[in-house]
C-alpha cells in the first residue's frame, strides 16, 4: 500500500488517462439501479433505523457477544483465536495454512486486504489464490483492490484482457493493442468500442477464469474466507456472495479458517432478517444476493481468527464508535464525487471512500493518514445512503478537528474567520464579489489557490449576479435581501406563495421539523408494505413465481407449478431428455465426478418476497448438486413457501431447535453471476448457469424425479 500522502496521490490519479470515467461510468451504474430497488421498498427508512438500532446494540453488548459466540464455536469443534495486530492474525493463518500442506484458495474479505494476508502467506512459501473474479483480477495484475464489493472497478475491459493475455496466455483480440495508447495530445478520443463487443469481451473473459480457478478449487487443502456477520447466539458464520466461489471454498478444501473483524458481531439469528435485506441492495443492487450460506455445523476443520486491530479502541469512543456498524456495502463509495475522481488506490489502504477516509486513520494511526479526512466535499451523499445511517460526514469533520488539536492539519481558523466576517456584511461580499471578478485571471497563479486550482477551474462568475437579478424582478427587491444586510423585512410581508405558506405555518422561522403532512411519502410506503404483505399471504406462489422469474434472463431461470407428481416427472425428463444417468447428481448422492450436467435437490423452503430457495445440508461437501452443475433443478411442495426473511428465520429457529434441519443452510437466490468486468452481468461465475423450479402439489421426492432406475 502507498505510504505516500493522499494529496500527491489523489492529484496523480486525477491525471491518470481515463480513469476517472472507468470509476464513474461504474458506480453511477450500480447507484441508478440501487435506487430503483430502494423505490421499491417500501419500509425501507424503518430497516435502516431499525439496522442502526441493532448493529449498536450489539457493539455495546460486544464484551458479553464476543464470549458467547467463542463458547459455540468451541463447542462445535473450531478454534478461536484473537489477533491483536496484523502481525497476530497473519502468523495464526500462515501456521494453519503450512500445517495442511497444499494450495490455498481464497474468497474475498477486507480484514485480510487490511493485514495484508496474501504477502505473509507468499512470503512463507504458501501458494494462494483469489477466487472472486474481481479479486482474481487484481492479483493477476499485481495490484490492490479499489473497492469493497467491485475489487476491479478501476480496469476496463481491455486492461482486463491485457492481463489475462500477459499472466494466462490468453489471446487477445485483434481490437485491443499489447499495449494502452499514450494519452491524446488532444481532446480528440477515439470512437469507443461498441458495447455489444466490449459485453462479448467481458463474458469471454469470465468464462476463462472460471475455468482456470475451478483447477485451483479443485486442488486446493485450505479455504480462507471471511464473514459478513457472525452469529453470537448460535455460533453461525455468514456469508453472503454471487458468483458461487465462497460456497465452493467453504465446501471442497479440508481445512476452514474464517478471519473476520470482531466488529461483525450480531446477537441474535432473526436480528439477519435485517441486515440481510440491507446488505445486497446497498452493495450490489440486489433484493438479495444469489447464496447466502448459515454455516453453523461441527466442522472437522474450522479456524476462525477474530481481528481486533484497534477495533477495541474505537469501540471506546464515545463520538465515532459508530463507524464499527459499517456492514461494508460500499454504498458510499459509489455516491462520493471525490472516489469516483480518485478510485480505490489514492487512499492508501484496504478501505477507500468515505469509510475508508475514516477507518483507515482508527485503524492505522492518525499520524499514518493526516489527509484522509479532508477527502471529502462533505457534501453528505455517503451519509444519506449509508443502510446502517453512519452520519458518515459528521465523522470526517470530528476527525479533522482531532486532527488540527493534535497539530496534524493546519487551523483554517483564520481563512473562516475572514469568511465568516465576510458574509456577516453584505457590502463586504458585494464587493469581495466585484473584486473576484477583476482579479479572477490572476487568482489561479497565486501560490495561496495553486493547490484549489490543479484540479479544477475557478467558476466564472454570472454576467448578473442573483441579487442584481431580483433587483430588477422586483422593485422590493433589495428589501427583500434584508438578510444581506439591507433594511429588515417586516415580518409576513414577503411574496411567498399563500398556499406553500398555509401548509407551513411559521415552522422554519421556529426552526422546527415541519409535520408530516396526510398522504406523506411514510404512509404511502406504510400502505405499499401492507399491500405487498398481503399479496404474498394471498398469493404466496405468484409472488414467488414474480420474484424468480426476475433473478435471471429467460432460459437461466424457470419455474413450473404442477397440479401431480406425474406432471413434474414430464417436466423433468424432458429437461434430462439425452443425458446420461452419470452426468445427473441427485441431493444426497455422494458425488464420485468433478461435475455434472444436472442437479436435482428439494427445498427446505422456499422464500415468496425474495425468490429464493432453501437448501438445508447434512455436510457442507454436500452441496455439489446445487453447485458444480450446469443446471440445478428443484423440486418442492408449496407447503414449504414462506413469506419472507423474518418468516424464514422463524422457520429455521423452530426447525433447528426441534432438531428438523441440519446446521448448514444455504439460500440460493437465482444462478451464479458476476458483473466484476465494467459491470457486465455474467452468468455463470463458478455455481450454476441455469435454475428450474418445480413446484409440485404431491409429495415428491429428488430421487423420484429422474426418469432412471438406480440400476438405469
Ligand atoms: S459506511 Fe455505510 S455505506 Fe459505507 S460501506 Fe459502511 S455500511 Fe456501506
Amino acid at each position: 500500500m502507498s505510504e505516500k500522502p493522499f494529496r500527491r496521490v489523489a492529484a496523480a490519479k486525477v491525471a491518470e488517462p481515463e480513469l476517472g470515467d472507468k470509476v464513474h461510468r461504474a458506480t453511477v451504474r450500480t447507484v441508478e439501479k440501487r435506487a430503483h430497488l430502494v423505490a421499491e421498498i417500501p419500509d425501507w427508512e424503518s430497516l435502516r433505523r431499525r439496522a442502526r438500532e441493532l448493529r449498536l446494540d450489539a457493539l455495546d453488548r460486544r464484551e458479553k457477544l464476543l464470549d458467547r459466540l467463542v463458547r459455540r464455536l468451541e463447542e462445535r469443534g473450531a478454534s478461536v483465536t484473537v489477533a491483536h495486530s496484523s502481525e497476530e492474525a497473519c502468523v495464526a493463518i500462515v501456521r494453519l495454512a503450512r500445517h495442511t500442506g497444499g494450495e490455498v484458495i481464497k474468497s474475498k474479505s477486507m480484514a485480510s486486504e487490511e493485514i495484508g494476508l496474501n504477502a505473509a502467506l507468499e512470503a512463507a512459501g504458501v501458494t494462494v489464490t483469489e477466487t472472486d473474479l474481481g479479486e482474481w483480477i487484481v492479483q493477476q495484475a499485481r495490484q490492490a483492490p479499489s473497492h469493497i464489493t467491485a475489487p476491479a472497478i478501476h480496469l476496463s475491459v481491455e486492461d482486463v484482457a491485457r492481463i489475462f493475455h500477459e499472466r494466462a496466455g490468453i489471446p487477445l483480440p485483434d481490437w485491443i493493442p499489447p499495449h494502452p495508447s499514450p494519452p491524446p495530445a488532444t481532446s480528440y478520443r477515439p470512437p469507443a468500442t461498441p458495447e455489444p463487443v466490449r459485453q462479448s469481451l467481458a463474458r469471454d473473459l469470465s468464462l476463462a477464469a472460471r475455468g482456470i480457478l475451478r483447477e485451483r478449487f479443485l486442488a486446493a487443502r485450505t479455504g480462507i474466507t471471511g464473514a459478513n456477520f457472525l452469529v453470537a447466539e448460535s455460533g453461525t458464520v455468514v456469508l453472503l456472495e454471487n458468483e458461487g466461489n465462497i460456497r465452493l471454498t467453504t465446501c471442497l478444501p479440508r481445512r476452514h479458517i474464517v478471519l473476520a473483524g470482531v466488529e461483525k458481531l450480531v446477537a441474535r439469528d432473526e436480528d439477519l432478517a435485517v441486515l440481510l435485506r440491507l446488505l445486497p441492495v446497498s452493495a450490489t443492487a440486489q433484493r438479495q444476493s444469489c447464496y447466502v450460506s448459515l454455516l453453523a455445523d461441527r466442522h472437522p476443520d474450522l479456524h476462525v481468527v477474530l481481528l481486533d486491530r484497534g477495533r477495541t479502541a474505537l469501540a471506546a469512543d464515545r463520538e465515532q464508535r459508530d463507524l464499527l456498524t459499517c456492514i461494508r456495502c460500499g454504498a458510499c463509495l459509489n455516491v462520493c464525487p471525490v472516489y469516483r475522481c480518485v478510485g480505490g488506490h489514492a487512499y492508501g489502504g484496504a478501505y477507500a471512500g468515505p469509510i475508508g477516509a475514516l477507518l483507515l486513520p482508527h485503524f492505522d494511526g492518525l499520524e499514518r493518514h493526516p489527509d484522509l479526512p479532508f477527502a471529502s466535499s462533505l457534501c453528505g451523499a455517503c451519509s444519506e445512503t449509508c443502510p446502517v445511517g453512519i452520519p458518515l460526514h459528521e465523522r470526517l469533520l470530528e476527525l479533522r478537528a482531532r486532527l488540527v488539536e493534535r497539530g496534524f492539519a493546519r487551523d483554517l481558523g483564520w481563512t473562516m474567520r475572514r469568511a465568516a466576517s465576510a458574509m456577516r456584511s453584505p457590502s463586504r461580499i458585494a464587493r469581495a464579489l466585484s473584486l473576484y471578478r477583476l482579479v479572477r485571471p490572476l487568482v489561479g497563479g497565486l501560490p495561496v489557490a495553486r493547490r484549489w486550482t490543479a484540479g479544477r477551474a475557478l467558476p466564472r462568475p454570472a454576467r448578473e449576479t442573483f441579487r442584481q437579478w431580483w433587483a430588477r424582478r422586483t422593485d422590493r427587491g433589495r428589501s427583500q435581501f434584508s438578510v444581506l444586510g439591507q433594511q429588515p423585512e417586516p415580518a409576513g410581508t414577503l411574496n411567498r406563495n399563500p398556499e406553500s405558506a398555509a401548509a407551513q405555518p411559521r415552522a422554519e422561522a421556529r426552526g422546527s421539523v415541519p409535520e408530516v403532512p396526510r398522504g406523506s411519502e411514510t404512509e404511502n410506503r406504510e400502505l405499499k408494505t401492507e399491500n405487498r404483505v398481503r399479496r404474498i399471504a394471498q398469493n404466496p406462489i405468484d409472488a414467488f413465481a414474480s420474484r424468480f422469474a426476475d433473478l435471471g434472463p429467460a432460459g437461466e431461470t424457470a419455474f413450473h407449478h404442477v397440479a401431480t407428481a406425474a406432471e413434474a416427472t414430464a417436466i423433468a425428463g424432458e429437461l434430462l431428455r439425452g443425458a446420461e444417468r452419470r452426468s445427473v447428481i441427485v441431493e444426497g448422492e455422494e458425488p464420485e465426478r468433478r461435475e455434472y450436467a444436472f442437479g436435482v435437490t428439494g427445498a427446505a423452503a422456499l422464500i415468496a418476497d425474495t425468490g429464493g430457495v432453501v437448501l438445508d445440508l447434512r455436510r457442507r461437501d454436500l452441496a455439489v448438486p446445487s453447485l458444480l452443475v450446469d443446471t440445478h433443478v428443484v423440486v418442492a411442495h408449496p407447503s414449504r413457501l414462506v413469506a419472507d426473511l423474518p418468516a424464514f428465520f422463524r422457520m429455521r429457529a423452530e426447525k433447528r431447535v426441534r432438531g428438523d434441519w441440519y446446521d448448514v443452510q444455504v439460500l440460493v437466490t437465482g444462478p451464479s453471476r458476476t458483473a466484476d468486468i465494467e459491470k457486465t452481468l455474467v452468468i455463470p461465475a463458478h455455481g450454476p448457469r441455469r435454475m428450474v423450479v418445480i413446484l409440485c402439489d404431491e409429495p415428491l421426492q429428488p430421487g423420484n424425479l429422474v426418469p432412471w432406475t438406480d440400476s438405469g
